[in-house]
């Protein structure tokens, strides 16, 4: 599997064909295995997706033994016994021709399953067969069911009443009661086949991590999970098993999208270094970021993160109007440094934190479903909040900083902000001689489906747009951009050094994912399917009273859980999501409340994969645990 190289293989027949032939070319006197229940990549495609109780499942789990060796190669008996099926079975990517011989040990009989054969015919159903007789021959992809010449070798103990054909791998859930039915083939090939070596299991790796990692990096899921690889909208994992993503806004055009991935290795085997030498990437990167935005925002600055992003954003906004008093929004998130935790209400006002510095001023959570105020009007309301900070502040001789705030705010529980609220907050802070600053690490980059930046979508004008996340796909890039006024104030004659920023390497990645939105039509698609989410949460809403609130813009979405007088049922949203993991949805809560279900997947998601999100939310939500 590890040979086989990237999952894209997968999806395309012919290049996977092509990429076995490349394999045994270059290897061709090594004989490759498949192992006896090993997790073979090739069985995570759609291709071998099937129905459970539970969702859909993979089987990826070999019960047999793979010998890859030239089509022709002959197979012999290695004992007496009989003909029970010689023939083709039929079916793409399955064994087609087939040969099951039966033979006696003791009172009883087992089986020898050879997949991928020949169509010759050197036995016929029903023959008497000797050990060491020639029985097949290896085939080749026109006879085999379109593989690379190997054997599939399998011992089977009871056919469970099929006759031309068995399971050849299994659901890893069902491996206690497959590997009974059919056993280690190295009882007959003790010498010559290694068993796969699994290096770690899931509490291993979380004994390890406790041991060696700080206490403060938490897991998801009360049984966490152990993901290997990402493919698009899904995470799999060590047993091969999907799970449709729809948590991740860094992986924003899919996960190890392999444009982005080419572009980031074809840059990085030319060069990756500072800034201090010339380069067009930076300046083509620049130019394609500043284009997305509003013409008033002309200059960019690169970082690692949505935290660096922010961090250069706060020293901008205090050099700038030379003061350090800056106005959040409660329960906001900005990033993980020392200063953009002072700005962090979701951090400071949360577990472990010490509130709020004395530079630091604290707007109500704008939340028109649960905050302060609630209802359809409350833009003028929170304003007031906002302007009585402003004018406390004032009073005392203070001129504020910057307000900084997410165009919706995602930690806060997916809160879409009173309508105009986010433009005449801008407006009001400049009034009193602060700089805007919009948080678009999450909501931006084409997620909101009508504009690039949440901020456009609320015709708002920020003096600084701060990014991070999905710009790089997964490779860390953060970025600013802001009015060319805010960027000279900045440059005092301090020089701003940033060791990785700005490389040649993110520059080129950040490129391919624009690039990616625009061939792609992701925007649009985000639009597309965040509309359909959206209307088909609202329909599920009808049906479950406990979700008590649909919100969002674009793929920005989430659901609030909530009893009949409105109370927050964070446990519920536990579960839900706990659920949902069991059934390969990946979700998230968050919120004050922590009862809030995020949804902001890759913006390449499908309709397809909507219907089974909310097909399995529908199975989950069913159970009277969630009737309120
Ligand atoms: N701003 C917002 C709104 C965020 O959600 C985050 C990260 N969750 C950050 C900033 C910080 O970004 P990073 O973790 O990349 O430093």
């Amino acid at each position: 599997n590890a040979t086989m190289g990237h999952m894209e293989t997968l999806h395309d027949p012919a290049a996977f064909q092509q990429k076995l032939k490349v394999v045994q070319t270059r290897h061709p006197n090594t004989l490759i295995l498949g192992g006896y229940l090993e997790i073979l990549g090739i069985y995570q495609h759609q291709m071998y997706q099937y129905p459970t109780n539970s969702g859909y499942s993979h089987r990826t789990q070999h019960l047999g033994v793979d010998f890859w060796l030239p089509s022709f190669t002959a197979i012999h008996s290695p004992f007496d016994g009989e003909v029970l099926f010689f023939g083709d079975n039929g079916q793409a990517k399955d064994y087609w021709y087939t040969l099951i011989c039966r033979h006696k040990a003791d009172d009883s009989y087992f089986y020898l399953l050879y997949g991928h054969l020949k169509e010759t015919t050197f036995v016929q159903t029903g023959d008497r067969i000797k050990k060491g007789q020639q029985i097949a021959q290896i085939g080749d992809a026109s006879e085999n069911g379109g593989w690379c010449p190997h054997l599939h070798f399998q011992i089977i103990g009871d056919m469970l009443d099929q006759t031309t054909t068995f399971y050849g791998v299994c659901d890893p859930a069902d491996e206690t009661f497959w590997s009974h039915i059919c056993p280690d083939p190295s009882w007959i090939f003790k010498e010559y086949i290694p068993h796969p070596t699994i290096k770690w299991n899931r509490s291993d790796l979380i004994t390890k991590r406790n041991h060696i990692l700080g206490k403060s990096l938490s897991l998801q899921y009360q049984d966490p999970l152990y993901i290997q690889r990402g493919d698009g909208m899904y995470l799999i994992d060590e047993k091969g098993q999907r799970y449709i993503d729809t948590i991740n806004n860094v992986a924003h055009v899919g996960h190890e999208n392999s444009a982005v991935v080419n572009a980031g290795i074809a840059q990085m085997t030319l060069l990756n270094t500072n800034t201090r030498y010339i380069h067009h990437m930076i300046l083509d990167y620049a130019n394609a970021l500043l284009q997305t935005h509003d013409d008033h925002l002309e200059v960019a600055y690169f970082v690692n993160s949505g935290s660096e992003a922010n961090e250069l954003a706060i020293r901008m906004a205090k050099q700038m109007t030379g003061s350090n008093h800056f106005i959040v929004v409660q329960h906001g998130y900005h990033g993980n440094t020392n200063a953009t935790i002072s700005i962090s209400s979701y951090k400071f006002d949360g577990k472990g934190g010490k509130g709020a510095d004395d530079t630091i001023h604290v707007l109500p959570l704008p939340d028109p479903f649960r905050g302060k105020y609630t209802g359809k009007d409350t833009c003028d309301l929170y304003l007031y909040e906002l302007k009585t900070i402003l004018d406390q502040l004032q009073s005392k001789g203070i001129k504020p900083a910057a307000l900084i705030i997410e165009p919706i705010i995602s930690c806060g529980g997916q809160i879409v902000l009173p309508s105009d609220f986010l433009k005449r907050s801008f407006n009001m802070i400049r009034e009193y001689g602060g700089l805007a600053i919009a948080d678009e690490v999450q909501v931006g980059l084409g997620r909101m489906g009508s504009h690039w930046w949440a901020y456009q979508e609320q015709d708002a004008y920020p003096d600084i747009v701060t990014m991070g996340k999905p710009l790089g796909n997964g490779h860390p890039v953060g970025a600013i951009v802001c009015r060319q006024e805010v960027a000279d104030s900045f440059s005092n004659g301090m020089e701003f050094f940033n060791t990785f920023g700005g490389n040649p390497v993110s520059c080129a990645i950040g490129l391919a994912v624009f690039k990616q939105i625009q061939d792609q039509n992701l925007m649009e698609n985000a639009r597309i399917q965040g509309t359909y989410f959206t209307n088909k949460l609202i329909k599920l809403a009808t049906r479950f009273p406990i979700i008590a609130d649909v919100r969002g813009v674009g793929l920005f979405l989430g659901f609030e859980l909530c009893d009949r007088n409105n109370q927050p049922l964070e446990k519920a949203a536990t579960t839900l999501v706990n659920e949902m993991k069991k059934r390969k949805v990946l979700m998230s809560t968050d919120g004050p409340d922590h009862n809030v279900i995020k949804i902001k997947p890759p913006i390449v998601i499908q309709q397809n994969h909507i219907d089974y999100i909310i097909d399995q939310l529908e199975i989950v939500l069913s159970n009277p645990i969630f009737t309120i």
